[in-house]
């Protein structure tokens, strides 16, 4: 699979809802997905990024693959952390993020059976930035005005974009 960059629009659209138990597709597209992850290497894509548009996503933060259908932050902390973060469809740049320190996202499995994650540093940042890729929200939406411009213009430079 092909991982998208930005400014492909197809990172812009919003993806669909998914049935686990009926969608006898999702268990290949989360083998590719995982494939294209580790290969890039990543540690988590939504299904957005290979123009696939289900709520799909995966990660591994060196604990195993987990895949997520209709993943939802359902509780975030008033408490906030600025990190940097990069995305594999924005190679070669890195941009401050502020989020959620601790999150808490509800999905179902491959098998349609519900289950949660409650989530704090890196896994609550990847879990809220995989999940926005699905609303079609991106890194650069995510930063303040400025840093969001010298990012832009980094990411022209670094992908030879004009
Ligand atoms: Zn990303």
């Amino acid at each position: 699979m092909v991982i998208l960059s930005h400014p492909n629009p197809a990172l812009r659209q919003r993806a669909y809802d998914v049935d686990p138990a009926s969608d006898r597709s999702l268990r290949a597209l989360v083998r590719s997905m995982a494939k294209t992850m580790y290969d890039a290497p990543g540690v988590g894509l939504a299904a957005t990024q290979v123009g696939v548009h289900k709520r799909v996503v995966v990660f591994d933060l060196e604990e195993g693959l987990i895949a997520m259908c209709n993943p939802q932050i359902v509780e975030r902390s008033d408490e906030l952390e600025t990190d940097e973060e990069g995305c594999l469809s924005l190679p070669g740049i890195t941009v401050p993020v502020s989020r959620a320190a601790r999150c808490v996202c509800e999905a179902r499995d491959l098998k349609g059976e519900a289950f949660k994650i409650a989530a704090e540093g890196m896994l609550a940042r990847v879990l809220q930035h995989e999940v926005d890729h699905l609303d079609g929200v991106l890194i650069i939406d995510r930063a303040t005005p400025e840093d969001r411009l010298a990012a832009v213009r980094r990411y022209r430079e670094t992908n030879d974009l004009r």
